[in-house]
C-alpha cells in the first residue's frame, strides 16, 4: 500500500481529533501532512508535536509568529503558515492527497472549494459549505475530478448504501445528474436523534441555557453543531446537504427522529427495499470509510450489540417546537441565495445564543425574519452567494442586537 498524505483542516476540533485518531491507527497507510486550525495555537502545537506534519496553518494572521516560534521551540520540522488563503493553498497543493474538511461554518468554504477544484479525495464534514454553495462545490468536484466522501454520519450512511453512486470510480460528486445513481431510488430518509430537547413543547424551550443545549444525548460534537442539533437546524442543513450530494429534490428527502442514533440513515428503492447503515454514534466510522474507500479499514469503533440496545424507536419530527427544519426545507425550495441566507443567519443566531445574548427561541425567529427580509435572488456566481452571506450576517446581527435590547 502507498502512503496517503492527509490535510486535516479544523484539526483542533471534534471531527479533527477523530480524524487524527483514525490516521494514527494506520501508520503505514495514512499520514497527517497538514494540520490547520482557527486560532488555538497551543492546541495546534500539541497536535504538531504528536503528528509531526510537514505544514501547520493557523487562520488568524496575527498568530503566525506565535505558531512559528512554538514550532521552532519544539524543534519540529513543520513549516508555519497563517491566513485563510494559506489554508486553501495547502488544501489544494502537493502537500496532501486527501483533505478532511472539518472547519466549522462558512469559514470552511474557500479551502473546501480549493480541495474540490484540485481533485483531492475530499472527506467532507463542513456541511455549511454545501449549504452555502452546493452547486458550485459539486461542479468544482466534478471538474477537478475530486471524490467527495460525505463524513456527516447520515450522508456517509447513504453513501455506504449506494455504492454505485456517481459515475466515477467511486463516490458521489463525480457523476452527472443523468448517471445511474438515480435508477430505482425512491427517497432517502435522514435520521435525527431529536437532540437534548426532544419531546418538549415550544413553551418548555423558552428558558433553556447554552450549557443544556450543547449537552447532546448521543454525540459528542463542537458547540455550533450541538446547538444546531438542539434546534433541528442541523437536520435542516443536512436536507440541503443531501440534495446536493445525491441530487434529489427536497420532497424525496425525509426526516425521521430516531432517539437511539444507531440507524444513521436509510435509502428506499422503487421495489420496496429499504437499506440502512447502522453503527455506534462515533464519527471515526465515517472517517475510516472516507480514508479507506472502496476498501474497509479499522476505525477503533466497536461493532453494534443490538441485543444490548434492545430496541430502535422512530417518530415524526415536531416542526412546531423546532421550526428550523421547516425553514430549511423552505429555503431549499426557494433556491438561489436562500440557503446561503439561512446558513448565515443561523451562524449569527447560534453564536449570539452561545454568548447568552439571545434566547433559544430567538434562533428560529432570527433566521425566519432574515429570510423574510432578504428574498432569494438567483445564485449566479460565488460572488452572489458571498454577498448574500454578508448581507444576511449583517441583517441578523442587527436583529440580534434588537432582541438583546428588548
Ligand atoms: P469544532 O467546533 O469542534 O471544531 C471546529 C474547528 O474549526 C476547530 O479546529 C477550529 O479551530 C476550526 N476553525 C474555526 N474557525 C476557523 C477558521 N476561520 N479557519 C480555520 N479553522 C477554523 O467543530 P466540529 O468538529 O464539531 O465540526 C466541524 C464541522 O464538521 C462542522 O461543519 C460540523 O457541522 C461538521 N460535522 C461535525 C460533526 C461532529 O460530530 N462533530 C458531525 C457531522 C458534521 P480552533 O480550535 O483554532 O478554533
Ligand atoms: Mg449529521
Amino acid at each position: 500500500t502507498t502512503m496517503q498524505t492527509v490535510a486535516v483542516l479544523g484539526a483542533t476540533g471534534s471531527i479533527g481529533s477523530s480524524a487524527l485518531d483514525v490516521i494514527a491507527r494506520h501508520p503505514g497507510r495514512l499520514r497527517a501532512s497538514v494540520l490547520a486550525a482557527g486560532s488555538n495555537v497551543d492546541a495546534l502545537l500539541g497536535l504538531c508535536r504528536r503528528h509531526r506534519p510537514d505544514h501547520a496553518a493557523i487562520a488568524d494572521p496575527d498568530l503566525h509568529a506565535a505558531l512559528r516560534d512554538g514550532l521552532a521551540a519544539a524543534r519540529l520540522p513543520t513549516q508555519a503558515h497563517a491566513g485563510m488563503d494559506a489554508i486553501a493553498e495547502l488544501a489544494s497543493g502537493d502537500a496532501c492527497q486527501t483533505v478532511v474538511a472539518a472547519i466549522v461554518g462558512a469559514a470552511g468554504l474557500d479551502s473546501t472549494l480549493a480541495a474540490a477544484r484540485a481533485g483531492k479525495r475530499l472527506l467532507l464534514a463542513n456541511k455549511e459549505s454545501l449549504v452555502l454553495a452546493g452547486e458550485l462545490l459539486m461542479a468544482a468536484a466534478r471538474e477537478g475530478g475530486a471524490c467527495i466522501v460525505p463524513i456527516d454520519s447520515e450522508h456517509n450512511a447513504i453513501f455506504q448504501c449506494l455504492p454505485e453512486a456517481g459515475a466515477g470510480d467511486w463516490g458521489p460528486g463525480t457523476g452527472e445528474s443523468s448517471c445511474p445513481r438515480h435508477d430505482g431510488l425512491r427517497r432517502i430518509v435522514l435520521t435525527a436523534s431529536g437532540g437534548p430537547f426532544r419531546g418538549r413543547s415550544r413553551e418548555q424551550l423558552a428558558d433553556v441555557t447554552p450549557a443544556q443545549a450543547i449537552a447532546h444525548p448521543k454525540w459528542s460534537m463542537g458547540p455550533k453543531i450541538s446547538v444546531d442539533s438542539a434546534t433541528l437546524m442541523n437536520k435542516g442543513l443536512e436536507v440541503i446537504e443531501a440534495h446536493h450530494l445525491f441530487g434529489l429534490p427536497g420532497d424525496r428527502i425525509d426526516v425521521l427522529v430516531h432517539p437511539q442514533s444507531l440507524v444513521h440513515s436509510l435509502v428506499e428503492f422503487i421495489d420496496g427495499s429499504t437499506l440502512a447503515q447502522l453503527g455506534l454514534p462515533d464519527m471515526r466510522t465515517a472517517l475510516a470509510v472516507g480514508f479507506g474507500w472502496p476498501r474497509r479499514i479499522e476505525s477503533g469503533v466497536a461493532g453494534l450489540d443490538l441485543l444490548a440496545h434492545g430496541r430502535l424507536d422512530f417518530e415524526a419530527p415536531d416542526t412546531d417546537a423546532f421550526p428550523c427544519l421547516r425553514l430549511a426545507y423552505a429555503a431549499l425550495e426557494a433556491g438561489g441565495t436562500a440557503p446561503a441566507t439561512l446558513n448565515a443567519a443561523n451562524e449569527v443566531a447560534v453564536s449570539s445564543f452561545l454568548q447568552g445574548r439571545i434566547g433559544f427561541l430567538s434562533i428560529p425567529a432570527l433566521v425566519e425574519e432574515t429570510l423574510a427580509a432578504l428574498p432569494a435572488a438567483p445564485a449566479a456566481s460565488l460572488d452572489a452567494l458571498r454577498d448574500a452571506d454578508v448581507r444576511a450576517r449583517s441583517h441578523a446581527m442587527k436583529l440580534s442586537t434588537r432582541m438583546t435590547a428588548t
